[in-house]
């Protein structure tokens, strides 16, 4: 049986950082497994390659969320990184940290040593911010480009609307509170996806002290008088074990890792009882206190061209395709958002409360059997959408059966809480007074129904609850705080009523952030490992 100082569980974003930073004084060696296989795929390199991973079954996990009252009782598709890399490998590579504020929330809600100028030194230790001209500022691994020299100019319409408003245009979120409208930063580097794959993994993988295995199924923790010694994995068929001789982590997402921690015992009592596992620890707080984004897209066609003019037609693909082989730019090289921000839908509010995106294209999914197809429309367009930046209801994910091959039941309560409601509202108020600047005016031909224009509240709720989607940011299904009758880790990440076992992933953020998840559990990854190796 194969003995190492620490096992990391999932190859994800928060993973493959984890990796790098335990390996990297050289005195510890690390195991880290990964049920799906290698990320050496043109598709994720290549940041267009988003609309064909969204469905791959070689590299997603492809869950469906149960039907859910608060979407009209919807079934939601939740893609997942079921590759090296993780979801950031299959991501729209969007780089945002989330509002100081955000932080500020997790420490007074008792999460010690996580507010804002405790994360911060974290986020600036993984970035390396690249301008225009591919100067980079900083030395961290992780490229983060600023592309604003290559999005659209269909994008110069929203700004004008923006200035119409009075919104301020941010030149430089990352150095900023990040309030107002900008270019989206995104992960690539040289026109590729950089995921922590990318950046942490790669570099680490020559190190002598850091096994990868991939294929590798795990399905639990095993325990030696309460301490977590061993691992139980499937790979080719064969069901394997390792052991920590320090502690196991847990790195395999929102979705996954609270059903490693309940097919090890550690989870609500009754679940375990039904499925005939044996209760190490009961916590009912392992699967539950779910968060996710909700966002929704308006439609309309546009009087000058767009992205579908050129991404439409088989030589605008073929030309971009070329373009791309050979400069590593254009709109295969950028990510499907182009520009957004982060607004105050009422000046009253204490700090920013919705998330806007501008896209200059338009597109329909088709399914032809088991293949889903993504096409750019055949005219011009545009969307327009908004996200609700701090939802409060809370939902759950547990495991359907003991069989780690069996996907888990999802259950996202979605739009449950009064403040959500009004936050929709408030989020489709904004975007109406988006649509009605004179600027936004000009570059509308017509709204493709249902046309938001004409909307009353119950209106804008309605159509939400019909056709709203996730944007793929589950946390907290493993929250971290000081109670452990409200939390599953403490604020070192370490599981409570074990030991030698911790999580450290997106399912450990006490709340949501504002924004994109990737950077933050990727802070998290990078702080939980000077956590690990300087014990406090
Ligand atoms: C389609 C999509 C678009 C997104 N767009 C953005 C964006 O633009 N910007 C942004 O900031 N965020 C975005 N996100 C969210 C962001 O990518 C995630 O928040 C982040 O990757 C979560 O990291 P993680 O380490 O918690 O989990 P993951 O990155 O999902 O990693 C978990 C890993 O564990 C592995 N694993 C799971 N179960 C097991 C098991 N039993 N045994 C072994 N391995 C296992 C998985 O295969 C996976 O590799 C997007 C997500 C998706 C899916």
């Amino acid at each position: 049986m194969d003995e190492f100082d620490f096992i990391v569980v999932g190859a994800g974003s928060a993973g493959c950082v984890l990796a790098d930073r335990l390996t990297e004084n050289g005195r510890y060696s690390v195991l880290l497994l990964e049920a799906g296989g290698s990320d050496m795929n043109p598709w994720i390199k290549m940041p267009a390659g988003y609309g064909k991973t969204f469905y791959d079954p070689a590299v997603n996990w492809r869950f469906e969320a149960e039907p859910d009252p608060g979407t009209g009782g919807r079934k939601s598709y939740w893609p997942r990184g079921k590759v090296v890399g993780g979801s950031g490998s299959i991501n729209a590579l969007v780089y945002f940290r989330g509002l100081p504020g955000d932080f500020d929330d997790w420490r007074d809600a008792g999460a010690t040593g996580w507010g804002w100028d405790d994360v911060r030194p974290h986020f600036e230790a993984i970035e390396r911010p690249v301008d225009t001209m591919g100067r980079a500022r900083g030395a961290g691994p992780l490229a983060v480009r600023d592309v604003s020299d290559q999005i659209h100019r269909a994008n110069r319409h929203f700004f004008a609307a923006g200035g119409e408003l009075g919104v301020p245009i941010n030149d430089d979120y990352l150095e900023s509170t990040a309030e107002g409208i900008f270019v989206y930063r995104i992960n690539t580097s040289k026109g590729m996806r950089c995921s922590s794959a990318d950046a942490f993994l790669r570099p680490a993988l020559k190190r002598r002290n850091l096994k990868l295995v991939t294929r590798a199924l795990v399905n639990r923790v095993l325990f030696e008088n309460g301490r977590a010694a061993r691992i139980e994995y499937s790979r080719g068929g064969q069901t394997v074990s390792a052991r920590a001789r320090r502690e196991i982590v847990l790195s395999a997402g929102s979705v996954s890792s609270p059903g490693i921690l309940q097919r090890s015992g550690i989870g609500p009592g009754r679940l375990l009882q039904d499925m005939g596992l044996p209760v190490i620890h009961e916590n009912a707080n392992v699967g539950g206190n779910l968060q996710d984004h909700l966002a929704i897209s308006y439609y309309y066609k546009a009087t000058e061209p767009t992205l579908n003019n050129v991404l439409s037609p088989w030589w605008g693909k073929a030309l971009c395709g070329l373009r791309y082989v050979l400069t590593r730019k254009g709109p295969l090289s950028l990510s499907v958002n182009q520009s957004g921000g982060f607004l105050r839908s009422d000046p009253g509010r204490a700090r920013p409360d919705q998330q806007i995106y501008f896209n200059p294209v338009t597109y329909t999914t088709t399914r032809a059997g088991t293949r889903t197809v993504i096409n750019p429309d055949p005219f011009p367009g545009f969307i327009i959408s908004f996200q609700p930046a701090r939802p409060t209801s809370r939902g759950r994910i547990d495991i359907r059966s003991p069989n780690p091959a069996d996907a888990p039941a999802i259950r996202p309560n979605y739009l449950a809480t009064d403040q959500d409601c009004r936050d929709v509202v408030a989020g489709g108020r904004l975007i109406q007074s988006f649509v009605r600047t004179a600027a936004m005016r000009r570059l509308i031909q017509e709204a493709m129904p249902p046309d938001l224009a004409g909307m009353d509240d119950a209106g804008i709720l309605a159509d939400f609850r019909e056709r709203c989607g996730t944007v793929y940011h589950p946390v907290s299904t493993c929250a971290m705080g000081p109670d452990p009758t409200r939390a599953v880790v403490d604020p070192l990440l370490r599981v409570f009523g074990v030991e030698g076992l911790r999580v450290v992933d997106a399912s450990v953020f006490p709340n949501v952030t504002s924004g994109n998840t990737n950077a933050p559990t990727m802070m998290v990854a990078h702080r939980a490992a000077a956590m690990i190796l300087k014990p406090s």
